[in-house]
């Protein structure tokens, strides 16, 4: 379980990595693109759940043009530190994908396991096509190829919290994206 803490959220971050003000300039761009390119398709966007939920809320209200949303909740089998490369459905989609424009919206991709996998269980649903936004992404972690179709923000190899990213399930309420000081780990 969480520990429960009190006090200042914003005492912890170390270090401020993407600004309130540049989430939305890429919310704003993503929401155009997906607006753009997705005209008059029938059009799911699904959020991965936890991390995703903020960004998800702000790009859906982004884009213009008819859509239904849902949820995925996902987690990857084996430890923190080494990753069988499976991953478990935890919650699955209440709405059915078939034929449809499918927008996966992710908070982070780091290695790539987790949407890899996604990716090919819609195809196996029978989507028209797979599509993916994500507000952030750390190439030099890659494992498994990722096509990213909209992407907010590059970062480097640094563990990041914010904007709907926690660690031990705080800081998912911080607005904006950082970097927690050292001593918060330590303890
Ligand atoms: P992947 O399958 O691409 O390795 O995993 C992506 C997931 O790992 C993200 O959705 C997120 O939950 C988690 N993750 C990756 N990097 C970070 C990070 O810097 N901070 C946090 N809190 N989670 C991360």
């Amino acid at each position: 379980m969480a520990e429960t803490r009190v006090g200042s959220i914003e005492e912890d971050i170390g270090e401020v990595l993407i600004t309130r003000e540049e989430i939305e300039e890429a919310v704003a761009r993503i929401g155009g693109e997906v607006t753009r390119d997705f005209r008059g398709e029938p059009l799911i966007v699904i959020g991965i759940l936890k991390g995703a939920f903020a960004f998800m809320a702000d790009l859906i209200q982004a884009i213009d043009l008819p859509m239904e949303i849902d949820f995925m909740d996902v987690s990857s089998y084996g430890t923190s530190t080494t990753s069988s490369g499976e991953v478990r459905i935890l919650k699955d989609l209440s709405t059915s994908v078939e034929g449809k424009s499918v927008l996966i919206v992710e908070d982070i991709v780091d290695t790539g396991l987790t949407l890899s996998y996604l990716t090919n269980v819609l195809k196996s649903r029978g989507v028209k096509k797979v599509s993916i936004a994500t507000l952030l992404t750390k190439p030099s972690r890659r494992e498994r190829a990722v096509d990213i179709d909209y992407c907010g923000y590059e970062v480097e190899d640094k563990f990041v919290v914010g904007y709907g990213i926690d660690y031990a399930e705080h800081y998912r309420n911080l607005p904006y994206i950082g970097v927690l000081k050292a001593s918060i780990y330590e303890k």
